[in-house]
């Protein structure tokens, strides 16, 4: 069921419940109110009998039913019944109205009875005079009462469906312009498709900030964040082609070269020998890729485990050692925790190390200086790993963009490399919930801080 429709219907339940609980007060009330109108005219019309039963010494039931007739007030289908000393002296109207003994009883015990008979209202009352006891009884039907009664009944009902049928009109017309703006917004989402991301919902210049206003703006936040994955995504797919095609491009030239002709031995030598060098690029690079790809799926906690990060930063600089013998790699704790247990975190070992590989592997490539330092700080939030070299540099406006996948700075072109390293460490220290922040001079040296949250 469509919003604006089940709105209309709440709407109209609520109201018309409302409305009838409403209109049966006011027939409740009212009917109760004809009750005691009439029940007083009853006592009125008795206690008028008594009064001439007073007055006339010998009272003569000719002349009771004389005065009725003349009696404009005599109410309708009226019945008047006198006892004397509980004998049957007057007994007036269109039946006989009979009245048993324990109602006798009863209005002689509380002196004023009213009960129903027959559809009809009856009040008995009882008077004393030197003659004996007298009881009263007078009774009708309150035809002027019931009528007016069925007329309310009549127009409350009337009334109450018109009244519903208002609301559900009213419903619909007011749902349907509060909901305007969203079947806005819908047709304008249904225009934005993959070769149209740049489009965006309008939103009004309205200073009244309301719910569709938000929701229109949180929809264009979203769509700004698809369309940078998306952007992403396509430039990663043409990079990583453009990055594959080069080494395959020069060893399919190097092998077309050495089938060409006949060559010496050492010729075939230094052709296998450069082949062998596009191989292992190619190689490094489909194994970068393959990372980066595994650490966009990678599930948070998948192979966690206790990892010491000293041990793991002088396993990594063991291994560049071996790659840039001439470059002196230094390790020193900035400050030693108390508790050495501050230095182990839950996180993956093989990527952690990867990470930092790549960032120490860096320092070591972009230097053209001996010397990279490697420190370690403990607080009580984080362990940051500190690496420091006195290289070439990373150009200023070029560092906000240097975690971007196959960014590689401007002054790194003679440099071998692919540009996926430093993303990929950024990923990985984001799954750790950690982060790389990169601090440069171009040409006096790059420092970077790759910080990891102390365990809890
Ligand atoms: P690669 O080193 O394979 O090019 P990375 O992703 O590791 O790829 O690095 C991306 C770019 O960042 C490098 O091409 C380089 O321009 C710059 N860079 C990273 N580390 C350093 C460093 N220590 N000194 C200078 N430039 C660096």
């Amino acid at each position: 069921m469509k919003i604006k429709n089940r709105l209309t219907y709440l709407f109209a339940v609520i109201v018309g419940a409302l409305l009838l609980v409403f209109s049966v007060s006011i027939y409740f009330f009212y009917a109760q109110y004809r009750e005691r109108d009439f029940t007083q005219r009853l006592k009125v019309r008795a206690l008028t009998t008594a009064q001439i039963i007073v007055e006339v010494e010998d009272v003569d039931p000719g002349l009771i039913k004389l005065l009725n007739a003349k009696d404009k007030s005599v109410l309708y289908h009226e019945h008047v019944v006198i006892f004397l000393n509980r004998k049957e002296i007057f007994n007036t109207g269109v039946e006989k109205l009979m009245i048993s003994k324990p109602v006798l009883d009863k209005i002689e015990k509380r002196n004023e009875y009213r009960f129903e008979q027959n559809e009809k209202e009856v009040i008995g009352i009882t008077y004393s005079d030197h003659n004996g006891k007298y009881i009263i009884i007078v009774s009708g039907y309150d035809k002027y009462g019931f009528d007016k009664l069925q007329n309310l009944e009549l127009i409350l009902l009337i009334g109450w469906f018109i009244f519903i049928l208002i609301v559900i009109g009213l419903g619909r017309f007011f749902a349907d312009r509060v909901l305007s703006p969203i079947s806005e917004v819908v047709s304008k989402v249904d225009n934005i498709t993959a070769s149209n991301l740049s489009a965006r919902v309008q939103i009004g210049e309205s200073v009244e900030q309301d719910e569709l206003h938000q929701l229109a703006e949180t929809f264009n936040r979203m769509l700004d964040r698809i369309q940078y994955a998306f952007e992403s995504q396509k430039s990663f797919v043409s990079n990583a082609s453009h990055e594959l095609r080069t080494p395959l491009t020069s060893l399919e030239g190097q092998l077309e070269v050495g089938l060409i002709s006949d060559r010496s031995i050492d010729e075939y030598k230094q052709i296998l020998s450069s082949s062998l060098e596009d191989l292992l690029r190619l190689n490094g690079l489909l194994n970068g890729l393959l990372d980066l790809a595994q650490t966009d799926t990678a599930t948070l906690d998948i192979n966690f485990g206790p990892v010491r990060i000293d041990e793991l930063v002088l396993t990594v600089i063991d291994e560049c050692q071996r790659k840039f013998p001439h470059i002196t790699i230094s390790f020193e704790y900035e400050n030693m925790p108390e508790e050495e247990e501050k230095l182990v975190i839950q996180a993956n070992e093989q990527w952690l190390k990867t990470a930092v590989l790549n960032v120490i592997d860096n320092a070591c490539k972009y230097s053209d200086n001996t010397k990279v330092q490697v420190l370690i700080n403990v607080t009580d939030v984080w362990i940051v790993i500190k690496v420091i070299d006195f290289g070439i540099g990373i150009p200023e406006k070029e560092i906000t963009k240097i975690l971007e996948p196959f960014y590689r700075a401007d002054n790194t072109k003679s440099i071998a490399g692919h540009g996926i390293g430093l993303s990929l460490s950024n990923k990985i220290f984001k799954i750790h919930k950690g982060n790389i922040q990169l601090f440069s001079n171009l040409g006096f040296g790059t420092r970077v801080f790759m910080a990891l949250p102390v365990a809890k």
